[in-house]
């Protein structure tokens, strides 16, 4: 007898608890969670119209000049865009975590092979390069190609137009993090390509070179964009960045 009585009891109370999510209808009630986590509420951005900057960007470039990158007298702009020129340019500011757009277009006469034609890459930071180049049935080293993180990763597909049409990059990028000048946690690199997605939070290897492995070398949270001038007359437009700030709980309930 004395063995029937507690499951006799876990019945019991099991049925108590399944009655207590019935209303008095016999409806069966749906309980909301809640995490108990209070977040700050998030800031109003609005959006931008044809790929244009949101309320919240910073605009690096509009058509009209390139006051805020170093160099940026050297390069050509007439009609709305800047063609590179002679060196590359650098952000007076300087940026971390990020998202990035930019809109590019290859020369339109299609000039040189492989790593010769269309050249020039966005180095985040000043030194992770997204490649740029004209791969529009140009062949070249698969992880070096447009949308590649030179010499670490091809883009997953080949995303790019004919060369003379403009293309987009959007560009997500978390930066490296570094704590005595050890890494604690690597950087991180979303590309979209024309709107598809040719990285998928890539986990960056280090710097990008091409004479020699990817690694890293320690560096603050923050640090200029570089876009590069490859020889190649590659045309810029409509470039503006946000910087990314992680949201963090008003508070978190205590673990029982
Ligand atoms: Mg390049």
């Amino acid at each position: 007898m004395k063995s029937l009585r507690t499951p006799l009891l876990c019945l019991a109370v099991g049925a108590a608890a399944a009655l207590a999510l019935r209303d008095r209808a016999g409806a069966q009630q749906v309980v909301e969670y809640k995490s108990g986590i209070v977040w700050p509420e998030p800031v109003v951005v609005t959006p931008g119209t044809d790929n244009g900057p949101p309320s919240d960007a910073v605009v690096l470039f509009d058509g009209k000049d390139l006051s805020k990158w170093n160099n940026g007298d050297r390069w050509v702009i007439k009609d709305g865009y800047a063609v590179a020129a002679k060196t590359g340019i650098t952000t007076k500011d300087s940026f971390g975590d990020c998202q990035l757009h930019l809109e590019f277009a290859s020369p339109e006469e299609a000039r040189g092979k492989g790593q010769g034609r269309g050249n020039s890459g966005v180095y985040i930071m000043g030194r992770y390069e997204v490649q740029i180049l004209d791969s529009f049935q140009n062949e070249t080293y698969f992880d070096g190609q447009c949308g590649s993180l030179y010499k670490q990763h091809p883009p997953l597909v080949n995303a790019c137009r004919k060369p003379g049409e403009w293309q987009t990059y959007d560009i997500i990028f978390e930066s490296p993090r570094f704590e005595d000048k050890k890494l604690v946690r690597p950087g991180y690199v979303t590309v979209l390509h024309n709107g598809i997605v040719v990285q998928n939070h890539f986990e960056l290897k280090g710097g990008t070179y091409y004479d020699r492995p990817a690694a890293y070398t320690p560096h603050g949270p923050k640090a200029p964009l570089n876009l590069q001038f490859h020889g190649d007359p590659v045309k810029f437009r409509n470039i503006w960045i946000r910087e990314l700030k992680e949201m963090n709980p008003v508070s978190v309930p205590e673990k029982k």
